[in-house]
């Protein structure tokens, strides 16, 4: 009050900065209940009675110390909080390749789970569902898990992403789509701007109530399956998921504008990305700040398939296979959403290693993101590095 007149300054989306040193039990599971705390409390997100899912990323399941998972600890502690309020807790995330089962088992998150008695979601069973009130997805084909619950908690892992630059809280909810058809999306939309406002459709859709963002050991440099571990201390917790990553952006210096989810979120009401619009509650971001933090710091390029070929040769940064690391797995062929193939062996080539149809590549980097032996990476070229230095 000022004046005797009530202020009609609308609400800051409150963002929690939460340090955590490391992944024991009783560690993470006060500095959640900190979090859950300065946001108002469990009983926000979990109610006795309640159905709750945790989704975590999987991605194609990898042991926790490659920090490529959620780790299972901040699985566990939220699982415990949520029933010690009472409610029934579930979790479930579908992998980009493999078996939803196998990925968890691998991430340690299947026997963290068990130990609480907390059982998988279905994650398997694609449903068709409309959304009238869409950017871009008036139909989305989600997994039942992620429908069949009263509340969803979304449980993220802080990482880099050749496409969408981060994966952090908005992201995160692309594993709600079943297993391949996530490559659908990727053929349909591969304008960058598209494809960000369909993960925005989804997070509108699905609406978790709650977002975490574990991280506590992150992943900087090839993300999101093939980079580096980086102490970062934190976790984050909003129920606004753009604040979050934005928050995300700041703890690593990356201009928020180079996110392209973060635009359609902010237009469509997902959530605030402006600094004046958020309240960041808890510890403190200068402190924990990591500035060096490894991700590519340039606007992500759109092309759609009209863009002139010429243009996309020396704009968009391209995959390409480093032939030491190469194990010749197929993951690659396997996972590249087009047909044909725009990254295969050559019938009758002596060269073992798969090549690359650069004119068709759609530069979505889910051969990337999928290569289980971290062969590829992401090359920049040189118009590219000249015009972002
Ligand atoms: S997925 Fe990776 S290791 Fe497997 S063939 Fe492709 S580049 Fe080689
Ligand atoms: S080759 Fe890789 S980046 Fe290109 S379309 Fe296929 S999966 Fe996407």
């Amino acid at each position: 009050m000022a004046g005797g007149v009530e202020s009609k300054a609308p609400a800051k989306a409150k963002v929690a900065l939460i340090e955590c040193p490391d992944y024991d039990g009783e560690l993470v599971f006060s500095a959640l209940r900190r979090g859950i705390d300065l946001l108002g409390g469990i009983a926000r997100f979990a109610r006795p009675g309640e159905k709750i899912l945790l989704k975590p990323n999987f991605l194609t399941g990898a042991p926790p110390e490659k920090c490529v998972t959620t780790h299972p600890a901040v699985v566990k502690a939220m699982g415990e909080l949520c029933q010690k309020n009472g409610a029934r807790v579930s979790f479930g995330d579908s992998p980009g390749f493999g078996s939803a089962r196998g990925a968890a088992a691998k991430s340690g998150v299947a026997a963290a789970a068990r130990e609480i008695g907390m059982e998988p979601a279905d994650f398997n069973t694609p449903v068709q569902v409309s959304f009238k009130d869409a950017l871009i997805a008036k139909q989305l084909v989600l997994a039942k898990g992620a429908l069949e619950t009263d509340g969803l908690i979304s449980l993220a892992k802080m990482k880099t992403h050749g496409f969408m630059r981060i994966t952090g809280a908005i992201k995160n909810q692309f594993g709600c789509v079943p297993g391949i058809r996530k490559g659908e999306y990727h053929v349909k939309m591969p304008h960058t701007r598209h494809f960000a406002s369909m993960l925005v459709d989804i997070n509108r859709f699905l609406k978790p109530r709650l977002y975490v963002l574990d991280g506590i050991t992150a992943m900087e440099g090839n993300g999101p399956g093939s980079g580096s571990p980086r102490k970062m201390k934190v976790l984050l917790l909003s129920s606004d998921p753009a604040a979050l990553d934005a928050v995300f952006c700041r703890l690593i210096r990356l201009p928020a504008q180079y996110v392209p989810t973060m635009a359609p979120a902010a237009e469509s009401g997902l959530g605030a990305i402006a600094d004046q619009e958020i309240d960041i509650c808890g510890d403190s971001l200068s402190r924990l700040a990591c500035p060096d933090f490894k991700v590519l710091r340039q606007p992500a390029v759109s092309f759609d398939h009209s863009f002139p070929l010429y243009l996309k040769k020396w704009i968009t940064p391209r995959p390409f296979i480093d032939g030491s690391l190469c194990e010749n797995c197929g993951v690659c062929t396997e996972v590249c959403p087009l047909d044909p193939k725009a990254v295969k062996r050559r019938p009758g080539d002596r060269n073992p290693l798969p090549v690359f149809d650069y004119e068709r590549c759609i530069r979505c980097y889910c051969c990337q993101e999928m290569c289980p032996s971290g062969a590829i990476a992401i090359k920049r070229p040189l118009l590219s590095r000249i015009i972002h230095r």
